[in-house]
C-alpha cells in the first residue's frame, strides 16, 4: 500500500479514515495512527470513546460483581438464620435466603460474562 497523498510506501494505515500514510503524513495519537492535520482530533475522539465504553463497561460488571457478594452474603445470614429456628419459625427467612442464593448466582454469572467480554 502506498501513501494517499505521496507515491511513497506507506507506513501505518490512518485509523478515522483508513488511508495510507508515509513518514511525513503520520501522526500518532496516543497507541493510534492518523493523517497529520485531518484526522488527529477524530482518532482522539474514538479512542476516548472507546476508553469511555471500556471503563463503563468495567463498572458495571464490578456493580455486578458486588451485588453478588451482598445477595450471597444476605442469603447466607437468612438460611443460617432459618436454621437454627427451625422449620416453623424459619420457613421465611430460610425461603428469602434461598432466594437470596438464587439471585447471586444470576448476578455472579452475569458479572462473569462481563468480565469476560473483553
Ligand atoms: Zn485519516
Ligand atoms: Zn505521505
Amino acid at each position: 500500500m502506498d501513501c494517499f497523498t505521496h507515491p511513497l510506501a506507506a507506513i501505518g494505515i490512518c485509523k478515522h479514515c483508513g488511508r495510507g500514510l508515509c513518514h511525513d503524513c503520520v501522526a500518532a495519537v496516543e497507541l493510534s495512527l492518523a493523517c497529520k492535520g485531518r484526522c488527529e482530533t477524530h482518532v482522539a475522539a474514538l479512542n476516548e470513546l472507546t476508553q469511555r465504553a471500556k471503563t463503563a463497561h468495567e463498572k458495571a460488571a464490578g456493580a455486578y460483581t458486588k451485588t453478588a457478594i451482598f445477595m450471597a452474603l444476605a442469603g447466607l445470614l437468612f438460611t443460617g438464620f432459618g436454621a437454627i429456628e427451625g422449620s416453623r419459625a424459619g420457613f421465611i427467612p430460610l425461603s428469602l435466603g434461598i432466594l437470596f442464593l438464587l439471585c447471586s448466582g444470576f448476578y455472579f454469572h452475569s458479572a462473569k460474562r462481563y468480565w469476560s467480554r473483553d
